[in-house]
């Protein structure tokens, strides 16, 4: 995906930069627009599945449900993992797109939790300047 500005390409891992604490404050969450990959797990603290259900159903059918529900896009079979299901723009369906804050972030699945020290480029991240901290209008934090 082409990023608006700071010639930033999310698909392009060398376009990212090396991450470093506090870059999220000013970034537009663009980390937020890659695929999800989660456990069954994660979609039980995210409240997606009910903890019995996880324990008693067998996941092909719960993935059948979460995808009818638009929670989720895709299910591995074979390592059974969830992909979260996106918004048409490619957010994450927990993105607040106007704070570009997550809103469920305490719950966050693991993949979450990881990045960006797991993942494409490992210790990078697509980070790009949100537009109303670019002006110094400053912007509403989670
Ligand atoms: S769950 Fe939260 S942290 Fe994870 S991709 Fe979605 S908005 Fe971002």
């Amino acid at each position: 995906m082409r990023c608006a500005s700071d010639n930033v390409d999310v698909d392009r891992i060398e376009t990212w930069s090396r991450y470093r604490n506090g870059l999220c404050d000013s970034c537009t969450a663009n980390c937020c627009t890659m695929p999800v990959e989660v456990k069954l797990r994660d979609l039980v603290r995210l409240g997606l599945v009910d903890p019995f259900e996880a324990e008693h159903e067998p996941p092909k059918q719960i993935a059948k449900r979460l995808t009818k529900a638009g929670a989720i896009d895709h299910f591995n079979f074979k390592h059974e993992v969830f992909t979260l299901a996106r918004r048409a723009n490619g957010d994450c369906r927990f993105l607040d797109a106007l704070t570009r804050r997550c809103t469920v972030y305490e719950q966050r699945p693991q993949t979450c939790r990881s990045h960006p020290q797991i993942g494409p480029r490992p210790g990078h991240c697509p980070y790009e300047r949100r537009l109303d901290k670019a002006r110094g209008q400053g912007g509403a934090e989670a």
